[in-house]
């Protein structure tokens, strides 16, 4: 090449993505489904049902029974009946169909994952790299655990607690049934299980995976409803326990109610995490990790990074950055495997964002959006970066459960801990900075369950999870997590 040759001017290409559909054929959803009580599928006693939809394009997917109070007392028996001889196993024995379960999971994953993104609206991309795998990954490990609970920290033979009603919300439907099921069936209980009205597919589709695993019949009972259907299950007075995520509001009404009954509960409930990015962190890594905080599942993540804490020093520098980097997501058909952002999960979830955020334009804060045709059908939210908030603020303050970050600023990091801890939540955090001292700092001194340093929004069985204050009590996950579904054992006098 001589000196002379032109050198054309650097053009930034834009590169239209082709059509890269997952295929959806893997998936035979059933036109309906009965409830999966003591092993095999039932009709409901009051013969009910209601439709799931795929949020998308509002498409109607199948109906699905309606479990009432009769059916959750047949569940509940079955559940009984099925314990006297699931607690009796040896650990070996169950960690094996844990295990079993385990790879079922994975060899059906691709089939999970494409019903999964169908009826929850989420894309592919992340049910098929984080959802189903990490569902899977919690059997394996529980599975790992179940001949092991001598060395759980509870002394020598802790006990199962007996029957388990467990009740899951519609953000994470398969990952967050992987949660409750599998430490519950480790330490020897059996469990009623609920899923959110809107995506009870993929629980029901576990079912006849413990069918094929040949799980005793009533370890695992899943029934279909609405919020009638969990107060029922949560009412009943033979459970021995009560799992449930979901709203701060829905689990202050079953603390209530359990009060003075001495059933264990666990409670994982709402967050409003302040994701902390100081001048010394790496600034593209923090984009990415914003928006992986915020914008991953539609922001419909209870441990979202939905504040962020920019240091003074580099907010415009963060902000304009994170605006571009915005501008290359991809929202719309969540079964392309290009798509990003998928469709909110409901149109009553939609209006609920719709109504918080109107509220941040009226309390005075900034409003950007990203500029992106949305589809004609289904329920979608634009990615939204609000500046100028207030920290009293409803945005500020409340959970927003969508994609909407509010930005918010500090100089030092006293400053940003009491800002960070200014909430009645305390789930997550994450800090971004260089130095490890002030991440060791900044964990002690910030009041969540989780905090995460230089990444967010990383999930691993092995660690436990779970919040402080109106974020519930309880951990998921890692050896804390077996407290949940044991007792040390009697002592004789
Ligand atoms: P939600 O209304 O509390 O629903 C959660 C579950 O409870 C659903 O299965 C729901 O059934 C059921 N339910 C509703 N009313 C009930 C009642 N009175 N008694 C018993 N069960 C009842 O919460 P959501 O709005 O669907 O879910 C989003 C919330 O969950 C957010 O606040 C989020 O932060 C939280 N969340 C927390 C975690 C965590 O690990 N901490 C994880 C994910 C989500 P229907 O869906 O059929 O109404
Ligand atoms: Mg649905």
């Amino acid at each position: 090449m001589t000196a002379t040759s032109s050198v054309p001017d650097l053009i930034t290409p834009t590169w239209e993505y082709a059509p890269a559909p997952e295929a959806r054929d893997v998936v035979t959803i059933r036109p309906s489904h009965g409830l999966f009580i003591g092993g095999e599928f039932v009709d409901p006693a009051d013969g009910g049902s209601f439709a799931t939809i795929s949020p998308s394009t509002e498409e109607h997917l199948a109906e699905v029974a309606l479990a009432g109070p009769r059916d959750v007392d047949r569940a509940v028996a079955a559940a009984r009946k099925a314990f006297t001889g699931w607690s009796k196993l040896s650990g070996t024995e169950r960690g094996k169909y844990l295990y079993r379960i385990a790879r079922l999971l994975q060899e059906r994953a691709r089939e999970f994952a494409v019903l999964e993104t169908l009826d929850n609206g989420k894309p592919i991309r992340e049910t098929r790299d984080v959802d189903i795998p990490t569902a899977a990954a919690f059997f394996f490990y529980h599975a790992g655990w179940a001949d092991k609970l001598d060395w759980a920290g509870l002394g020598p033979n802790p006990r199962s607690l007996g029957v388990a009603g467990q009740i899951i919300p519609w953000n994470f439907p398969l990952l967050m049934l992987s949660w409750k099921v599998a430490p519950a069936l480790a330490c020897g209980n059996t469990v009623v299980l609920k899923p959110a009205e809107t995506t009870p597919l993929t629980a029901l589709l576990f079912a006849e995976v413990c069918q094929q695993a040949d799980l005793p019949p009533g370890v695992v009972s899943i029934i279909t409803g609405a919020g009638e259907t969990g107060a029922a299950l949560t009412a009943h007075d033979d459970l021995d326990k009560i799992a449930f995520t979901g709203s701060t509001a829905v689990g202050k009404s079953i603390q209530r109610q359990v009060a003075g009954s001495g059933r264990r509960v666990t409670l994982e409930l709402g967050g409003k995490a302040a994701n902390i990015v100081f001048d010394d962190a790496p600034i593209d890594q923090a984009i990415e990790g914003i928006i992986d905080g915020i914008f991953f599942n539609q922001g419909h993540v209870c441990c979202a990074g939905s504040r962020l804490l920019v240091q003074e020093n580099v907010h415009d520098l963060v902000v304009d950055r994170l605006k571009q980097r915005l501008g290359t997501l991809r929202l719309g058909d969540p079964l392309d495997k290009n798509t990003d952002v998928g469709a909110v999960n409901s149109a009553a979830q939609l209006e609920r964002i719709t109504a918080l955020t109107d509220t941040g334009e009226a309390e005075g804060a900034t409003r950007w959006e990203l500029d992106c045709p949305l589809p004609e059908r289904g329920f979608w939210f634009r990615p939204t970066v609000f500046t100028d908030v207030g920290q009293s603020s409803r945005i500020a303050q409340e959970e927003i459960f969508g994609p909407v970050l509010s930005v918010l600023s500090f100089r030092t990091p006293d400053e940003a801990v009491a800002k960070a801890n200014n909430t009645p939540y305390g789930l997550s955090a994450g800090v971004w900075t260089e130095k490890g001292s002030r991440i060791l700092w900044m964990a002690d001194h910030l009041r969540a369950g989780v905090v995460w340093a230089n990444t967010f929004n990383r999930f691993d069985p092995t660690s436990p999870f779970g919040g402080y204050k109106e974020s519930g009590f309880g951990r998921e996950g890692g050896r804390h997590g077996l407290a949940a579904y044991l007792e040390p054992a009697e002592v004789d006098a």
